[in-house]
């Protein structure tokens, strides 16, 4: 007989509220009893690849947590990311990814980038650059592989704390990209202000490019400014193949979404690197 993990808190996410989804006081339990302490994280990590638009190969890998539940659908960061930013909890989440993400991607028989989100919390933390240098040295994954996405939100509260992360964690040699550019109130003086290695252009202005002129130029302004900084500039949520001629012709560094590939198991996506048959 196999041994049963014990996933924490997995009972308390089998009742649905009308909306089909656990309540919020339930997420928080859950969220709690698996993040506290040592049992089985309830977690899983689904991978979206990147592509370079220029000869369409495979850039990197994007790490996106998912939370499956017994006999019904996984909650997805939606669903819980923000209980756990509003509880505190986050950060605890969030080491669970870096380090689950690091020791898969150095278990992979290929050298390919990964990226994985932050929620700005982490930013806070004053112990954050050795959470990071352990998930790297445990894992053994090459820091150059490494890329940690941030929203503007980070760099709302105390941008010179945050700005002074960023130099320390870009010191060990991963990379930081800004994401969701322009989904909120940012500004171009971000990418001026902080040194960004990469900026996510927001899903919202490559859905605008089917509509019109007027989004085409914003989203070649900001390629352009990436060009002129040496920021790599990825579009997000890339759907159809207009999209996608337009931003290859714009000089984007790199294109993400369902038209290319959606987030999938580990096994997916390595097999995308595995030598061809015969
Ligand atoms: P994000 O980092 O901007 O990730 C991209 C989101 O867009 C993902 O949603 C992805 O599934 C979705 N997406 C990708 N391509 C397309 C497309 O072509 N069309 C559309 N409509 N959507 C597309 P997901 O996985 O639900 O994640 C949502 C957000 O949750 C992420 O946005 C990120 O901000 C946050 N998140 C995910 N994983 C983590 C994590 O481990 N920690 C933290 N703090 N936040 C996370
Ligand atoms: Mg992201
Ligand atoms: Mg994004
Ligand atoms: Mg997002």
């Amino acid at each position: 007989r196999g041994r049963t993990l014990r996933l924490a808190g997995a009972h308390l996410l089998g009742r649905d509220t009308a909306k089909g989804l656990p309540g919020r006081q339930d997420i928080e339990a859950a969220l709690r009893a698996s993040l506290t302490g040592d049992a089985p994280k309830p977690f899983v990590l689904a991978w979206q690849p990147i592509f370079h638009s220029n000869d369409g190969t495979l850039m990197a890998a994007e790490a996106l947590v998912r939370w499956p539940r017994p006999r019904r659908a996984p909650l997805v960061p939606d669903d819980f990311i923000p209980v756990a930013e509003a509880t505190g909890l986050i950060t605890h989440l969030d080491r669970w990814v870096l380090r689950t993400a690091c020791a898969a991607a150095a278990s992979w028989d290929s050298d390919l980038p990964i990226s994985i989100n932050m929620s700005a919390a982490n930013f806070y933390l004053t112990d954050l650059l050795p959470i990071v240098m352990s998930a790297l040295a445990e894992s053994g994954l090459s820091p150059d592989r490494l890329e940690i996405e941030v929203t503007e939100t980070v760099l709302l509260q105390d941008p010179d704390g945050v700005r002074q992360q960023i130099d320390r964690l870009r010191g060990l040699g991963l990379r930081i990209a800004l994401d969701d550019f322009g989904g909120g109130h940012g500004t171009l003086g971000y990418l001026n202000a902080f040194p960004f290695d990469t900026v996510k252009i927001d899903r919202a202005f490559i859905r605008q490019l089917d509509s019109g002129e007027r989004a085409e130029a914003v989203v070649r302004a900001i390629i352009q400014l990436g060009q002129a900084l040496s920021i790599r500039t990825v579009a997000e949520g890339v759907e159809t193949q207009a999209q996608l001629d337009f931003l290859t012709a714009a000089g984007a560094t790199a294109v993400q979404g369902f038209l290319l590939g959606a987030p999938m198991p580990e096994a997916r996506l390595t097999a995308l690197f595995a030598p061809p048959l015969g």
